[in-house]
């Protein structure tokens, strides 16, 4: 989904006092909160698409998240557990649908009872709202169609569409009288003298300083403006599979998997959106481009900076028997329905079509960690948010005055 915001500037400025890059969640929460604090200070957005929010923002699961899984103490746990109360504050204040859904995490064997357990215990130390151990039966209760030895409730998840959220930041920072340039990808910086100077598609613009929100491509402006090389952006592609209308009633709201702590990805899931569809998925599959949409698209300069990064032969070396997993499961619908009948038996491969897509930026380290908490560096007279994974699009308000804070006055 891309979002059309009513007036879009049309040339960027030559000079003015804060600029943002990136048109996405991040960026425009990041440009909203900076606006709301320098009401004196002229701000412009530079986002390089025609439109804002045409990738990660425009390609989630649209899941509210309440802050289970993150490690207490880490940004995330921080961010995610108020950002998802300020985020249905916010939606609700400005007309915006959103649901509180619930959702269930689902054991199906003993053996995954331990990571049940330390999701528990994370969610705990977090301090997620409501969030209760249930049993087998209630697990029927809440979802009829569901099946499991015990299960976490969290009544506090949702769902929102990420997309209409951004589009509601675009109209706050128009308001402020911010100025929103697309068509405007940024493709060099230089700082000195007191000023940043960013050379983009239409020229230049000056600024005492700039924040850089670019997803995807967040680790390629950094690393020029002096950060340290780690961590890169590696892209993994995110495909869902739809329930038929037909067979919508098998979920009432969300259903997912334990997922393994040691992995940043919560692993596929069972969404009901607020359009009532039902989604399955994402799967989560390193690919050649940073916009692979399509599982064919490969962009040379991605695929080199991917497998010319030593995290990267570290993390296949580490974890090759999940992406095998992974690979079957993108490869054969059967195979990824068969995942997820665990969960809900009555599902087959002829209740599901294909869903879209979207490409998460997982930031990597040379070691070959998947990096899980948010990332945010410095260079001279700019921030670069390296890493912003989901629960970002829940967090974009906490995480926006995490990195306002980071601004100079
Ligand atoms: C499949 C999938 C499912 C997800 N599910 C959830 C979920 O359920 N809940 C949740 O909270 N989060 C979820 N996320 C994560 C969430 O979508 C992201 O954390 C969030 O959208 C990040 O926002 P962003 O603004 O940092 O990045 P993006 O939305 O990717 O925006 C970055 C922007 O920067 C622009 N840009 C890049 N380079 C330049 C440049 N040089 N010059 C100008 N502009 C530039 C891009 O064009 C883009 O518009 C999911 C993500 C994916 C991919």
């Amino acid at each position: 989904m891309a979002v059309a915001v009513p007036r879009l500037e049309e040339r960027a400025p030559s000079q003015c006092d804060l600029v943002v890059v990136g048109g996405g969640i991040v960026g425009l929460a990041v440009a909203r909160e900076l606006s709301a604090r320098h009401p004196g200070a002229s701000l412009c957005l530079l986002e390089r698409e025609p439109a804002l929010a045409r990738h990660q923002t425009g390609h989630s699961s649209g899941v509210v998240h309440a802050g289970i899984y993150y490690r207490p103490g880490s940004l995330k746990a921080r961010l995610c557990v108020e950002g998802a109360r300020e985020l249905y504050a916010y939606c609700e204040g400005r007309g915006i649908p959103f649901e509180r859904s619930g959702k269930l995490i689902v054991a199906t064997d003993e053996a995954e009872l331990p990571r049940l357990d330390e999701l528990e215990r994370r969610g705990r130390a977090n301090d997620v709202p409501g969030l209760r151990r249930v049993g087998a039966d209630e697990i029927g209760e809440i979802e009829p169609h569901a099946r499991g030895i015990a299960a976490l409730h969290s009544p506090a998840t949702g769902v929102a569409d990420f997309g209409d959220v951004a589009e509601a930041f675009a109209r706050d920072l128009e308001s402020a009288g911010a100025a929103i340039v697309t068509g405007c990808g940024v493709t060099a910086t230089r700082a000195g003298r007191g000023q940043i100077e960013l050379r983009h598609a239409q020229g230049a613009t000056s600024a005492s300083y700039a924040v850089f929100c670019a997803g995807p491509w967040s680790d390629r402006l950094a690393v020029a403006a002096g950060a340290p090389a780690e961590p890169r952006i590696v892209p993994f592609r995110g495909g869902y599979l739809r329930l038929r209308p037909e067979r919508s009633h098998l979920v009432r709201a969300n259903i997912y998997a334990v997922s393994d702590p040691d992995l940043p990805f919560l692993g596929a899931h069972l969404t009901r959106g607020l359009d009532g569809e039902v989604l399955l998925g994402p799967s989560a599959l390193m690919v050649g481009a940073r916009d692979a949409y399509r599982l064919s698209r490969v962009v040379p300069r991605d695929l080199a900076a991917t497998l010319g990064w030593a995290g990267t032969w570290r993390l296949v070396a580490r974890h090759w028997r999940y992406g095998l997993a992974e690979l079957g499961r993108a490869a054969s619908k059967r195979a990824f329905v068969r995942g997820l009948r665990r969960y809900v038996p009555e599902l087959s491969a002829r209740d599901v079509v294909a869903g879209p897509a979207g490409v998460r930026a997982q930031a990597l380290g040379r070691d070959g960690t998947l990096v899980d908490d948010f990332v945010i560096s410095e260079t001279e007279r700019a921030l670069h948010v390296r890493n912003a994974p989901s629960p970002a699009a829940t967090s974009s308000l906490t995480l926006a005055r995490e990195i306002a804070d980071r601004v100079p006055g």
